[in-house]
């Protein structure tokens, strides 16, 4: 292998390469622009694209390809080739200003919720100059934001670079009344990335998972992950070598890919990256989950992405750090050591609180999704309820604020914000809570609600613009103030008096925390369709409309798209489970009923005696179980024809939900008890136990 310092980034178009490739004064320009986030004069463009497409053809590349990522939470990419022909029939690579900064796919199949009819479906994809265009596969790719000609977004990044402005405008307004000299701000993330690796061979037996991404039938292994034997344990040759060719495929990519360890169900691992700006890490996160089965492939084996892909064991979800910094170095969410960081943090902090408690509901819908449904609130992730962990120090520092009252007995005084320093409060002692949802984690805040399919925008546009929108109201207030120090405490305090509630830093798992959080008020949105409808909620539409993330057009047409993708989502599981059921199980079960009667038949015609109480006991009892689950095929053959026919997205939700998928459950209680009586060479797909403990 290359050092690692040679490989890292080696197929990326970053500083260093530009620096070197392009001229000065181009070179210069180019990094102003970016700076202040203008488009690109075409000149500039042109001898940028050249010094690409010279960088990228040293490096193999025969495209190109405006890397864009649509409505569907996947990525999508069409490749031009470079060359044009010449007058004596051969061809030149040229790649011009022109397409480096602008593309125009078609965009009529990708999702857009109603927001253009096809015959008006050109939309274009524009450079996001702030993420470095990468070579994969051959292929020159310039990360784009994708919007219609009406320039509304049809993609998940513009609104994701809208909110990182926002939030940019509305901290400096704040850091300008603590004297600070940033002039840029920006959200970072860390997203930690939870996967299963199963045998390919298996994977491909398996009409569920190549379908719907998880198992829609099986009955569990006599194993499971109660030994807790496979949490940062021992990885195995296949796995590592998996992981090792990950890293630096990753690492080629400048994916700044750190830790990696075996999660705790089997087969289950996790790869964490070093932190880096928002919408960057949005981006290599989409690329890190398509790299992972990329190379999982290779090495035969089968990369899960699924929130749920086994029931009975944990799912995978992703952990969204998240925290705010300058460009002066400063993270905006480390609470200092001097009493004027700890006022600055304080601040931030309040912000934080109170976006969570206001927009809890934008919170849940920014991870809703049919695969994450089966996960929130399952005992092995966070519940639908969201609230806030800080820790038992900075909690009772907060209440000290608010009741005015000293934190520590032993010390004399009160704690007055920008005034006395705040004690110390040990940094891992915040981390301690796997339970709750969105957890203060020292310098940062980890939403751990995501799931592991999930894209990271979402979230992000979510958290950028809600505590954008309470810095706002803070700013007006202080900006305002004759006296800044009483004005800052007292708002502090007043935050904290009306937001508390969002506050809990217990069990998240208990059902008495269910109980509390009904009690104060908090939202329990238990899956997606309960959820979703709020995204359109009016003082959601009027937070996103005012900062000009989405219209209100946008936002309709989202809430569209997404209740659409839940139902297409149930109807595709719906329809794998009775072509799984009907042309596997229920034929694979009869074909051994028949067996077991002509073995009992063949015996009892040798000896009229003969014992056959295995034989006839089970043939009655697969026989019975057998025409249950042909009933329970027919109940949800009836519940999808009645499910195609609502045209209304929220009503075709709402019954996917209350009566498909109880009608998918009930067929595979029977189905998961069949299996096991089923002998092993009569078995028509891979069982958990193969599946789970197979690499
Ligand atoms: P763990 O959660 O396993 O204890 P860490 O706390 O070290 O691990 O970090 C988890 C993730 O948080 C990593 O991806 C890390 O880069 C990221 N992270 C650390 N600091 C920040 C920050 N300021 N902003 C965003 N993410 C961060
Ligand atoms: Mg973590």
């Amino acid at each position: 292998m290359q050092k690692v310092t040679e490989l890292f980034g080696s197929m990326v178009f970053n500083d260093t390469v530009m620096r070197e490739k392009l001229p000065k004064n181009t070179y210069t320009a180019l990094k102003q622009t970016i700076k202040e986030g203008k488009s690109l004069d075409i000149s500039l463009a042109n001898v940028v694209a050249h010094a690409m497409k010279d960088w990228a053809i040293e490096k193999g590349a025969t495209h190109f390809t405006h890397w864009f990522q649509p409505m569907t939470g996947i990525t999508a990419e069409k490749h031009d080739s470079f060359i044009s022909p010449t007058d004596d029939g051969r061809v030149i690579m040229e790649f011009s200003g022109k397409e480096l900064v602008k593309g125009e796919p078609d965009a009529s199949s990708f999702p857009n919720g109603g927001l253009r009819a096809t015959f008006e479906a050109r939309g274009y994809t524009a450079w996001d100059p702030t993420s470095y265009a990468f070579i994969k596969d051959n292929t020159l790719c310039i990360p784009t934001a994708f919007c219609s000609y009406s320039g509304e977004a049809l993609d998940k990044k513009t609104p994701l670079l809208r909110s990182m402005e926002v939030i940019n405008e509305q901290a400096l307004r704040i850091l300008k009344l603590f004297n600070s000299d940033a002039t840029s701000v920006k959200t970072t993330v860390g997203p930690e990335q939870e996967y299963f690796l199963i045998d390919r061979d298996l994977y491909n037996q398996r009409k569920d998972l190549v379908f719907c991404g998880r198992t829609l039938f099986g009955a569990p292994a006599p194993k499971g992950q109660e030994l807790e034997d496979h949490y940062f344990g021992v990885i195995k040759p296949r796995v590592s070598a998996f992981m090792k060719e990950l890293d630096e495929e990753l690492w080629k990519l400048g994916i700044l890919a750190k830790t990696k360890h075996n999660e705790v169900a089997p087969s289950q691992h996790e790869l964490a990256p070093i932190f880096s700006t928002t919408n960057i890490a949005a981006d290599h996160n989409q690329l890190t989950m398509e790299v992972m089965k990329k190379v999982a492939k290779k090495h035969g084996l089968a990369c899960l992405l699924h929130e749920k892909p086994f029931d009975g064991i944990n799912g995978s979800g992703k952990h969204n750090n998240w925290s705010i910094t300058t460009n002066t170095g400063v993270n905006l969410l480390e609470p200092g050591k001097s009493p004027y960081e700890n006022a600055q943090f304080l601040l931030f902090l309040s912000a934080v609180i109170k976006a969570v408690d206001e927009y809890q509901d934008l919170l849940r819908v920014s991870v809703a999704s049919a695969g994450n449904d089966h996960r929130l609130g399952a005992n092995e992730a966070p519940p639908a309820i969201i609230s806030m962990f800080l820790g038992d120090e900075l909690t009772e520092i907060l209440e000290a604020i608010e009741s005015g009252t000293a934190y520590d007995g032993k010390k004399a005084g009160l704690m007055e914000i920008g005034v006395h320093v705040l004690p110390d409060f040990p940094k891992d002692t915040t981390d301690r809570n796997r339970t709750s949802p969105f957890a203060f984690t020292g310098n940062k805040f980890e939403f751990r609600m995501l799931g592991s399919a999930l894209s990271i925008s979402g979230p992000n546009i979510v958290l950028n613009t809600i505590v954008a929108e309470e810095l706002e109201q803070f700013a007006d207030v202080l900006e305002k103030a004759d006296d800044f120090h009483a004005a800052l405490n007292e708002l502090v305090k007043k935050t904290i008096k009306e937001h508390k509630r969002i506050i809990f830093n217990g069990d998240g798992y208990s059902k008495a925390w269910e109980a509390e959080a009904e009690k104060r008020g908090l939202l329990n949105l238990k899956t997606t369709v309960d959820a979703l409808p709020t995204f359109i909620a009016p003082k959601n539409v009027a937070l996103f409309t005012k900062h000009k993330i989405f219209t209100e057009a946008e936002m309709h047409s989202r809430y569209e798209i997404l209740m659409e993708n839940y139902c297409k989502i149930l109807h595709i599981e719906a329809l794998t489970m009775l072509e799984m059921a009907k042309q596997e199980l229920l034929p694979a079960a009869s074909k051994y009923i028949n067996v077991l009667s002509n073995t009992a038949n063949a015996k009892k015609a040798l000896c009229a005696t003969v014992n056959c109480t295995f034989e006839s006991e089970l043939v009655c009892k697969l026989s019975d179980l057998c025409a249950d689950m042909y009933q329970k095929t027919t109940a949800l053959e009836e519940a999808v024809k009645k499910a195609e026919t609502y045209s209304d997205a929220t009503e075709m939700g709402v019954f996917y939900k209350d009566t498909v998928l109880s009608a998918m459950a009930d067929l595979r209680a029977v189905a998961d008890q069949i299996e096991p009586l089923i002998a092993r060479e009569h078995l028509p797909y891979p069982t958990y136990g193969d599946m789970l403990f197979s690499v």
